[in-house]
């Protein structure tokens, strides 16, 4: 119930998804949680469901693909809250579905403006409130496509491999700030991306598509959100505070082969 008393969390992409659950989760364990999105109605809604729950939560409305909202937004916790001590960057597209030589270059640079900028306009304005502090988490969601390729969204894969190195280079930058850099490697989980991905992918029986996409895991089915948000909680809280540059891997053994 008390394992993240008193830290101020930041979760980028909070209205659903991995990302919904990632605030759930870090606010049953006692954190404030702020809450930046571009889907304003389920984010308020989320906001009100925590504060009614007892938890301290406020929603802002982030592009993090732009640094004016974002420094913005960063400065508005620290005021609003005291402090930030956490940052989740979960904010995501899967971006188009073509292969590389039909890829176009603004189809190219939607994705890394979101999954790629985003993680270091976050991470570029949190850092400061946490140097202050002497001490912060932050977690990257990379992807198991950012250890293994696939043959399918390469602006996305790009993308979650640089967010895993972007992870190890601050993670050495800010050491000797006692500020933890992680990234997360889910495997697939059930979320809105998933099931428009497989939509897009010509999916017509949605659950049928689900239980075939599950095989492609050791453990016989897909992971759901709370699988993430559990990883998450881990890393943002202080039984954590050996663990910096460090990949943590969520993927019912999609990539043990
Ligand atoms: P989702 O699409 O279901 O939710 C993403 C959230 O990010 C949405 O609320 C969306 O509005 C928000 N968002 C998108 N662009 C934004 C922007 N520019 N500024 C602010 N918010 C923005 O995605 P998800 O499946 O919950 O994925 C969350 C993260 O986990 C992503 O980074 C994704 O790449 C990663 N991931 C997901 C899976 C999976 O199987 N679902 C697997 C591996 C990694």
């Amino acid at each position: 119930m008390n394992r993240l008393r008193e830290k101020v969390c930041i979760i980028t992409g909070a209205a659903v998804g991995i990302g919904q659950a990632c605030a759930r989760r870090l606010a049953q364990e006692g954190a404030a949680v702020a809450l930046f999105d571009l889907l304003d109605s389920q984010g308020e809604a989320l906001a009100a469901e925590l504060l009614q729950a007892g938890c301290a939560s406020r929603y802002w409305h982030v592009d993090v693909a732009r640094e004016i909202d974002v420094s913005g937004a960063i400065d508005a916790v620290a005021a609003a809250f005291g402090r930030v001590d956490v940052l989740v960057n979960n904010a995501g597209i899967a971006g188009a579905n073509k292969p590389t030589h039909e890829l176009t270059e603004e189809e190219w640079d939607r994705v890394q403006a979101v999954n790629v900028k985003g993680v270091f306009f976050c991470t570029k304005h949190a850092i400061p409130h946490m140097r202050r502090a002497r001490a912060g988490s932050i977690i990257n969601l990379s992807s198991i496509y950012g250890l293994v390729g696939a043959a399918d969204v390469p602006p996305y894969h790009a993308s979650k491999g640089a967010v895993r190195l972007m992870s190890k280079t601050d993670a050495l930058l800010y050491a000797s700030d006692n500020i933890r850099v992680n990234s997360v490697h889910p495997g697939y989980i059930r979320t809105p991306m998933v099931e428009h991905h497989l939509r897009d992918s010509g999916a017509t029986d949605l659950d049928r598509a689900l239980t075939e996409l599950g095989r492609l895991h050791p453990l016989g089915h897909i992971g759901d959100v709370d699988d993430i948000a559990w990883g998450v909680v881990y890393l943002a809280s202080d039984e954590a505070r050996f663990v910096t540059g460090a990949e943590l891997v969520i993927d019912g053994g999609y990539t043990a082969r």
